[in-house]
């Protein structure tokens, strides 16, 4: 802080680092979090109360990098655990917090803080994760980064269930359930696919008729 107030060039800001699992988003996120503590930034790390896969207290990414994280139960409990002298939040699978969140990271921001998130941006349809699409929208810097397709080996952006009958969204995230997948083998609207091609094929056999109809 300099004699008038806020130092000029000092905001907040919001980043959002997302993709599929297995992309390295936790670590992402662990990389930025380092730097800014180098920078002697006063940086706290929260994490929804849900995710607690590996230990209760920390940000584990699947490469077994950790960092003290504090687990809340709703994003509201994030404003009212940040600190004064707070100059960066970290928060991770933000996926799984209310709607509420994207209200909580721009009052964040708008407090001069630096807020950076990591999260599934699709969940295993394929379809917006939560409040992400939100999240995405008022970020000012998105990065998706990708995991490896474990069918081909290609750039894979999407998180596919390999037992697609459970149905709910959450299902905290065992290794073993999902895996990374690029968008053409990731099947999630199988159904739908058929029903098109059905429809195309009797289109095509109409047209069929229709010109034996002509012919005769
Ligand atoms: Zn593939």
């Amino acid at each position: 802080m300099g004699l008038f107030g806020t130092m000029p060039g000092v905001s907040g800001s919001i980043e959002v680092v997302c993709g599929p699992m297995f992309s390295g988003k936790t670590e992402e996120l662990i990389r930025r979090v380092k730097r800014a503590q180098i920078a002697r930034q006063k940086v706290q790390i929260f994490k929804p109360a849900i995710d607690n896969r590996y230990h209760e207290t920390e940000v584990v990414s699947h490469s077994s990098q950790s960092m003290e994280a504090t687990p809340v139960n709703s994003s509201v409990e994030i404003l009212q655990r940040v600190f004064d002298s707070t100059r960066v939040v970290a928060i991770d699978e933000v996926q799984f917090f209310d709607e509420n969140i994207s209200i909580v990271v721009e009052k964040l921001a708008r407090r001069g803080i630096r807020v950076i998130m990591a999260g599934l941006d699709q969940d295993f349809r394929g379809l917006p994760f939560g409040p992400m699409a939100a999240l995405l929208a008022i970020a000012d810097t998105v990065d998706k980064i990708h995991a490896i397709c474990t069918v081909c080996g290609a750039g894979a952006s999407k998180t596919f269930r390999k037992n697609p009958k459970e149905s709910t969204q959450v299902l905290v995230g065992e290794t073993d359930l999902y895996e990374a997948r690029c968008r053409a083998h990731a099947d999630f609207f199988g159904e739908d696919e058929d029903q098109l091609a059905f429809f195309s094929n009797l289109n095509a056999n109409l047209n069929d008729s229709r010109s034996k109809t002509k012919n005769l």
